[in-house]
């Protein structure tokens, strides 16, 4: 572990991170070796701001092929745009060479990059000021574009000219606001403005890129910075079903997405709460249709569409009443459902009380083992087929019909009463 200062013009301020040892062991196999090596980019920003970084990437003057010569275990992650994946134990750390980017295409990466020997060339590539900082223990921080101003500004500003970069990719103009989001910084004037100018651009940026983006906002502690992204001109672009709806719409499913669970499909859900007063559409097909278009994994589409599809239900004390309803939601969800609507409930102003005390009873009537699904039903289809039930609709009918009985009366669920139950329907 190694400590470090940073000595500035007019101000001596001290900023201590740490990085971990086998970072700091591939920063050393590589110098050893004679080539330049440091930690860069989100690593340097979120150790300079304190924060843990998510991932440690490197930056060094060797070629991918030099850096597996180098390492026992490597993965090549990319090794056309100069990435392999180091391997110390079962941590994985990327390790790029220096590059100049060419275009960028639709993938993660852009079209062509040029290897280059120059860590300047590398950090200029870079989208902002607090992205492009290197470092390493011999050197400290390599910072040409005042990145450590610009933190302590608490500003995003593009590396260069902010027309050129956002021109370049237009994906770093949702990343701005992304950064925004999670550091609490404001946008630079220039900055901003170029944005504005090109977030059109957007569109021809894939939706994988932009769900990545939009998730990493989301979980943040801004979710709501999609009104900074609006005002940008962004979700215009890419999010139109929550440009279209009114100032104060958009304030409350901010509101609402702050106060949910820190999960994205609560919050995508929060997002699309107010969607259904500006279309024919049901917002839980909002939610489905949109968050396909954005192709966000099944899990995530299907949980943010049943939030919005069951997050209004009715609230009661009655435990049939309630088994009825976690039948309806499906198992577990009920819990997921009344947290979010918690949350609404909040965000109107509304006591709690209720929806908490049907949570509690929901977690009671879990424990108990009462019977809430099919699956758990005390007589199955084929002791049903035993008894003379013929296959078919008319079982699926006598099946769902002893469903119903046992969850208005839990002690129903015995193997003897519902063949009795289920004799009594089929001569009926
Ligand atoms: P996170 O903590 O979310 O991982 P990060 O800063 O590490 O944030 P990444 O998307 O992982 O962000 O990218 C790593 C680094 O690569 C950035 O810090 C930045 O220097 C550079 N970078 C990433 N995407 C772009 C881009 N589209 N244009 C220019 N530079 C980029
Ligand atoms: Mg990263």
């Amino acid at each position: 572990m190694s400590g470090i200062m940073i000595y500035q013009m007019r101000q001596v301020i001290t900023m201590k991170f740490e990085i971990p040892s086998k970072v700091e062991t591939i920063i050393h196999t590589l110098e050893a070796a004679g080539f330049e090596a440091y930690a860069v980019g989100g690593c340097v920003r979120d150790a300079l701001l304190g924060r843990t970084p998510n991932d440690w990437d490197i930056t060094t003057s060797a070629t991918p092929e030099q850096v597996k010569a180098l390492f026992h275990r490597t993965v090549d992650t990319g090794i056309a745009h100069g990435t392999v994946t180091v391997l110390l134990d079962k941590d994985g750390f990327e390790v790029t060479t220096y590059r100049v980017d060419g275009e960028y295409e639709d993938g993660r990466h852009p079209k062509e990059v040029t290897f280059t020997a120059s860590l300047e060339e590398d950090l200029k590539r870079r989208d902002f000021t607090i992205n492009a900082m290197a470092y390493n223990d011999e050197h400290g921080i390599v910072d040409i574009f005042d990145g450590v101003g610009d933190l302590q500004r608490k500003i995003i500003r593009c590396v260069g000219n902010a027309h050129d970069r956002f021109d370049e990719d237009a994906l770093r103009i949702l990343r701005a606001v992304r950064f925004s989001a999670q550091l609490g910084f404001g946008i630079e004037e220039n900055t901003a403005r170029a944005a504005k100018e090109l977030a059109v651009n957007l569109k021809r940026i894939s939706s994988e890129r932009i769900h990545t983006e939009f998730n990493k906002m989301l979980k943040s502690a801004h979710p709501d910075y999609f009104s900074v992204a609006d005002a940008i001109g962004i979700m215009e672009i890419v999010l139109p079903e929550y440009h279209v709806m009114s100032a104060q719409d958009k304030a409350f499913v901010g509101a609402l997405a702050k106060e949910c669970a820190c999960l994205l499909p609560e919050r995508y859900a929060a997002m699309l709460f107010m969607s259904g007063g500006y279309s024919e559409e049901d917002p839980a097909d909002t939610a489905k249709r949109v968050l396909k278009r954005l192709k966000l994994d099944n899990d995530t589409i299907n949980t943010a569409s049943m939030l919005l599809r069951f997050g209004m239900l009715e609230i009661t004390d009655d435990e049939s009443r309630i088994r009825h309803i976690i039948y309806e939601t499906g198992d577990k969800n009920i819990l997921r459902i009344l947290d979010f609507r918690a949350a609404y409930e909040k965000c109107i102003g509304n006591d709690i009380a209720d929806v908490r005390r049907m949570y509690d009873i929901c977690n009671m009537i879990f424990e108990r083992g009462d019977c809430v699904s099919l699956k758990n039903l005390a007589i199955t289809g084929k002791e049903l087929i035993a008894m003379g039930v013929p296959a078919g609709r008319q079982m699926g009918e006598i099946l769902n019909s002893l469903l119903m009985l046992v969850l208005d009366n839990p002690q129903f669920n015995d193997r003897e009463q519902l063949s009795k139950e289920a004799l009594k329907i089929l001569n009926s």
